[in-house]
């Protein structure tokens, strides 16, 4: 099984039949907590390895380049980023306190996808779901607070 997948416009074009993208009611968003830029096959690899789940937990990966979506979301398989909310969507970035602009006007398109497709969707942070977690960092949920007040319900 193909484990993850660099997110384009055809594969964009593909999640009108994704069936998470219509039951989910959360869009969770993660760091890594690391200033490295993981690549996605690092963070499979750990998750898979060290965790010992089928593969990386988040549904999307957003790395340095590029934003990948993996098997969670196209094979509508249950996650492994948020205890008891594992059934939503889960975005991470890499990066522990600085993100780079791509990987906000990225993480923006695949949002507003999301958000064209299931607008009652809402934006949650794996900080406010899980106690004793502290992502993502403020300097993302600061622009996505100003950016996407409706889908926080702010
Ligand atoms: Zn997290």
């Amino acid at each position: 099984m193909e484990r993850f997948r660099v997110i384009n416009s055809r594969t964009l074009y593909e999640w009108i039949k994704y069936p998470k993208i219509s039951t989910a009611k959360y869009i969770i968003l993660h760091d890594t907590g690391v200033d490295a830029n993981q690549s996605v096959e690092e963070i499979d690899g750990y998750h898979k390895n060290h965790n010992g789940w089928k593969g990386i937990g988040y549904d999307i990966y957003i790395d340095r380049h590029y934003a990948y979506e993996t098997f969670r979301l196209y094979e509508n398989i249950r996650g492994a980023h948020c205890k008891g909310y594992n059934d939503n969507i889960g975005i991470s970035l890499a990066g522990a306190t600085q993100f780079s602009s791509s990987q906000y006007e990225q993480l923006c398109e695949i949002l507003e996808r999301l958000l064209l497709l299931n607008p009652k969707l809402k934006i949650k942070y794996h900080k406010e779901l899980n106690v004793g977690k502290i992502d993502p960092h403020d300097s993302l949920t600061m622009l996505i607070d100003r950016d996407y007040k409706i889908a926080r319900e702010l």
